[in-house]
């Protein structure tokens, strides 16, 4: 058993979280935490639920960059003009996750303090050079998405941190950025391999911008910067996205060696790459 309690705003629920006299979690949507507490008993004695702080579900432009709070779901995710228009990798992975239900409670900020190696909502977070702003008794602090997810289902939270807020700079005019998952069934799928990826032309038809990060493959989210290199600079042509994906799955064998899954894994990955970049550089018939 354990108590629930809803925030208001950010200072009462870093006040709530940090009550010495009480364990107590952050509550978003609950669609990891209520099913991680049917499988054992809860390592906290408190829920507090942030899933309607004010401040946490708004979505702006500011300046150069785009702000989206950690409780922001993905329906409302979905449903924004400005990140259809900014963030297209985010959109579509949100339109993936889960069915309805689990795209109306479920959140950003859940997806990334939970940072399962499988979820779909961080590639595309690394893709776009996320920060996540953190807020803590002590004040703000701000990390990288690829740096705040140290592993699977690991993350330099520190116990009474609460992510606010995610920020990332907007793309340049001429990259584009896609989402692409591989799963076992079309809906409800938790993730075997997925990839968002990003990427642009300049004034001579030769790519100058370019972003890969495949999830579900290392046991470090990151961008595949060996894949990104071998893009920038050339033409774009279904070759070259075959050549990418071929080296995406090279990577990834490198880091992880063979395993039992890696022969369907490697092959995969190939494809799923290629086909991204196939989308990215409107190379798709
Ligand atoms: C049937 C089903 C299907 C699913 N399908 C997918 C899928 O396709 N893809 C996918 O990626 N995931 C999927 N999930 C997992 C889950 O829906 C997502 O990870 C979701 O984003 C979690 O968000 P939440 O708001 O529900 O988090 P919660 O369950 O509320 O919280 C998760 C964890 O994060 C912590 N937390 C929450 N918010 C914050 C914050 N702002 N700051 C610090 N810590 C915080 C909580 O304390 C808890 O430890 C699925 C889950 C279910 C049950």
């Amino acid at each position: 058993m354990f108590d629930y309690i809803r925030a208001k705003s950010i200072d009462e629920a870093v006040a709530l979280l940090n009550d010495p006299h009480c364990v107590s979690r952050p509550l978003a949507g609950g669609t990891d935490v209520l099913v991680q507490v049917r499988h054992g008993p809860p390592s906290f004695q408190r829920l507090v639920d942030i899933s309607r702080v004010p401040e946490m579900k708004i979505i702006e432009q500011r300046g150069d960059e785009i702000y989206i709070g950690a409780a922001v779901t993905y329906t409302e995710i979905i449903e924004s003009r400005l990140l259809q228009e900014t963030a297209t990798c985010l959109v579509e992975a949100s339109r993936l996750v889960g069915g309805p239900a689990i795209a109306n409670a479920g959140t950003l900020g859940g997806n990334v303090a939970n940072a399962a190696a499988c979820a779909d909502g961080t590639p595309p977070l690394v893709c776009l050079d996320a920060v996540a702003h953190i807020r803590s008794l002590n004040g703000w602090r701000a990390a990288p998405v690829a740096e705040l997810i140290t592993g699977p289902h690991q993350t330099a939270l520190h116990r009474g941190e609460l992510i606010t807020h995610f920020t990332f700079p907007i793309l340049p005019s001429s990259a584009r950025s896609v989402f692409l998952k591989l799963g076992r069934r079309n809906a409800q799928a938790i993730a075997r391999l997925n990839v968002a990826a990003a990427g642009g032309l300049g004034a001579d038809g030769r790519i100058n911008f370019a972003r890969v990060v495949p999830g579900s493959t290392l046991s470090h989210l990151r961008r595949f910067v060996e894949v990104e290199t071998l893009l920038i600079g050339e033409a774009p042509s279904t070759e070259l996205c075959e050549t990418a994906g071929a080296e995406a799955g090279r990577v990834m064998v490198e880091a992880t060696g063979r395993r039992w899954s890696t022969e369907y894994k490697e092959i995969a990955l190939h494809g799923l790459v290629a086909c991204a970049l196939r989308r990215v550089f409107h190379l798709e018939n």
